[in-house]
């Protein structure tokens, strides 16, 4: 139990601080990405939030087919992990991916002018405890995309750091 209120004490912190962080350079900025990392026994869960318009070069409801080819590209890349990160140790498995892409079909930009696009990995992870570092490998591949503003936790430490293409690594520590 009391291992329980210290995890939900600890997420609650996490999300005060992932709100705070987002509010500070506002939610949508293209080439801007956000990405939270939490470490919790042997899950790890990924979530990455980006504007469309910097992975796809494009914002716009998907009309022509190139646009859903362009669409479904970025979807099968996205949805290989070890093209987004790579964990330097914990003999990490992915369990659950999600690619949320739906911005780009919906045609409600009268009220929402932007489109992102969002990333949800889950993990298992037998030595999570040995997780030092991860590494994005996403700059390369996507050159719209300048800086992903990065938020981690761990059971015990939570930290935050600002990659770019010369500064990719996360350190839990
Ligand atoms: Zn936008």
């Amino acid at each position: 139990m009391f291992i329980l209120l210290k995890v939900a004490a600890a997420i609650c912190i996490f999300s005060a601080v992932s709100a705070s962080a987002a509010h500070e350079h506002s939610a949508h900025i293209h080439g801007h990405a956000e990405l939270t990392i939490a470490i919790e026994k042997n899950n790890v869960d990924l979530n990455l939030i980006a504007p469309a318009e910097s992975l796809l070069g494009f914002e716009y409801k998907v009309t022509t087919p190139e646009e859903a080819l362009k669409v479904s590209a970025m979807k099968k890349h996205l949805s290989e992990h070890k093209n987004v990160i790579h964990f330097d140790s914990g003999e990490c498995q992915i369990k659950h991916v999600n690619i949320n892409s739906s911005d780009m079909l919906n045609d409600d930009h009268h009220e929402h002018p932007h489109a992102e696009i969002s990333i949800n990995y889950q993990f298992h992870c037998p030595k999570a405890n040995e997780i030092s570092s991860a590494t994005l490998k996403l700059f390369k591949h996507y050159n719209k995309l300048k800086k992903i503003y990065a938020m981690w936790l761990t059971s015990s430490q939570q930290g935050s750091i600002v990659l770019d293409d010369k500064n990719t690594k996360i350190n839990f520590q």
